[in-house]
């Protein structure tokens, strides 16, 4: 028996009916509908959020082609935090969360309503990860930039769930495990960041152009063999995949969302790989859907 089984039959750190009976018994509809696809996003420079290329028209496509949800749960790499929290406020702010961008990025906004009872059924149905509800942060770049495209409308109530950085990639795995029972509740969850994204190395000046330096090209190669062999493991034990994986995550918080997406999935579920192209030399847009 798997560990996400055997926490399913003994009750414990997974969302369950019993643990979400706050949602179910609430006004909204929160019944169970067809399974959300899980989505990792590349998203790259911020300027992505009002720029016209192929990335956003992927993006805008994969919005167009999966089913609507009824609420999103994004995990960014732009919010990390001690302990994980998760925003709980009815109307979150747009986050500028940058500097040296043109005026016209930091005058997007991006309106979408919150879902307090959503975040609250989180925190208590997984009471063993102690999530504590925030009120103060909001949507960062991370959220916003790529959301955006997905749904134009912001319509569609966005909480976000942070990352806690104390925490190795087997816990965020198991975190996202756990929390996977509500992709057939109708919500989406997105996870935000870059597969390679080494900023120290990156091209500054060549930021349009699409290239990769040899050790990103290999990085983006293995990571994508290591997706389509399904090899969870090895993604997670990303600091054992030798030099070019060490350049391409020189910090971890661009990757620890694609470990998120791998938690999240069933192990028979359809992959599709978008944007799977160089940036810069040191970044990848490279995006996934499962399901
Ligand atoms: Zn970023």
């Amino acid at each position: 028996m798997n560990r996400k089984n055997f926490l399913r039959l003994s009750g414990l750190a997974t969302l369950s009916i019993m643990s979400l009976s706050t949602l179910y018994s609430s006004s909204r509809n929160w019944k169970k509908g067809p399974k959300q696809a899980v989505l990792f996003l590349g998203h790259g420079s911020p300027m992505n959020a009002i720029e016209e290329n192929e990335f956003v028209k992927a993006w805008r496509q994969t919005g167009q082609n999966i089913p609507q949800p009824r609420a999103i749960v994004c995990i960014s790499a732009h919010w990390e935090t001690a302990g994980t929290m998760v925003t709980a406020m009815p109307k979150p702010k747009t986050i500028h969360d940058f500097g040296g961008f043109p005026r016209a990025l930091h005058e997007v906004e991006y309106p979408a309503p919150g879902d307090p009872e959503l975040a609250g059924a989180i925190a208590d149905g997984l009471a063993e990860y102690e999530i504590k509800l925030d009120h103060k942060w909001g949507l960062d770049h991370g959220t916003w930039s790529v959301i955006k495209h997905l749904y134009p409308e912001a319509k569609i109530p966005v909480i976000q769930l942070s990352i806690d950085y104390r925490k190795g990639p087997e816990y965020h795995y198991q975190l996202a495990q756990a929390l996977s029972d509500i992709r057939e509740r109708g919500v989406l969850i997105i996870s935000s960041g870059n597969m390679v994204h080494n900023l120290g190395l990156t091209a500054w000046d060549r930021l349009n152009e699409q290239f990769a330096y040899d050790w990103a090209t290999e990085a983006q190669a293995k990571m994508r063999e290591l997706l389509f062999s399904g090899n969870d493991k090895a993604l997670i034990n990303f600091r054992k995949q030798g030099k070019a994986f060490d350049l391409a995550i020189p910090s971890t918080e661009h990757f620890i969302p694609l470990i998120y997406s791998l938690g999240l999935k069933d192990a028979k579920e359809d992959l599709r790989i978008f944007n799977d192209k160089p940036v810069a030399g040191a970044l990848t847009m490279t995006s996934v859907q499962f399901g």
